[in-house]
């Protein structure tokens, strides 16, 4: 019986929107569990530790690729990013789908090691909209802002490795589409055909 779940890594420039389509996507599906990455990068205001991320040091985190513990990691604007292994595969174990919000670098890895996992990538639906959202999120500084919006430049190259592309500039469609990729990748035919099979 093929009851584990699926992998689904979401990826996006920052401003894309992703938080908050995940957030919905958390709240509509049933069986959803959503990777909390580890990372170095300071919390933001309202950001809790254990919740949006576990927040570490540098050394920690580096004890953490030595041991082994990531299933993919990246360096993003002078920071780390991980997601610790094993909560996602005990979680697929037990059947539920696990979302991951990674980047692009991290994304290939997940790619190369889960050939199973499924890809989406945001965006905002144009680069001028995605600087406008970067700046409201002002807790970044100028330069901040701008090695983001560089970034995000760079990771729209990379948008092709992934299944399904999303164009945020609806949040309500966006979330729509996203939910309508989960539950299609759920009915696909491996995924069903156990039920056809007679006792
Ligand atoms: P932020 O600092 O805005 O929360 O995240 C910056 C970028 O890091 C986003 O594109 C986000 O998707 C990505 N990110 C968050 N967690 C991880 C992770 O565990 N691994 C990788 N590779 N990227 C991550």
């Amino acid at each position: 019986m093929n009851n584990k779940g699926k992998l689904f890594v979401i990826s996006g420039p920052s401003g894309a929107g992703k938080s908050t389509v995940i957030t919905r996507l958390l709240k509509q599906l049933n069986n959803v569990y959503f990777s909390i990455s580890a990372t170095t990068r300071e919390p933001r205001r309202g950001e809790r530790d254990g919740i949006d991320y576990h927040f570490i040091t540098r050394e920690q985190f580096e004890q953490m690729i030595k041991n082994d513990e990531l299933l993919e990691h990246a360096e993003y604007v002078g920071n780390y990013y991980g997601t610790p292994e094993r909560p996602v595969d005990e979680k697929l174990a037990a059947g539920y789908d696990v979302i991951l919000d990674i980047e692009t670098e991290g994304a290939s890895q997940v790619m190369a090691r889960r050939p199973d996992a499924i890809g989406i990538f945001l965006f905002p639906g144009s680069f001028s909209v995605l600087e406008e959202r970067l700046r409201l999120r002002s807790t970044d500084s100028e330069d901040k802002i701008l090695r983001r919006l560089e970034k995000a430049r760079q990771e729209c190259k990379k948008a092709e490795m992934y299944d399904y592309i999303i164009i945020n500039d609806r949040f309500e469609t966006a979330c729509d589409e996203a939910i309508a990729i989960m539950t299609a990748e759920k009915c696909k035919t491996a995924e069903r055909l156990h039920y056809l099979k007679e006792d």
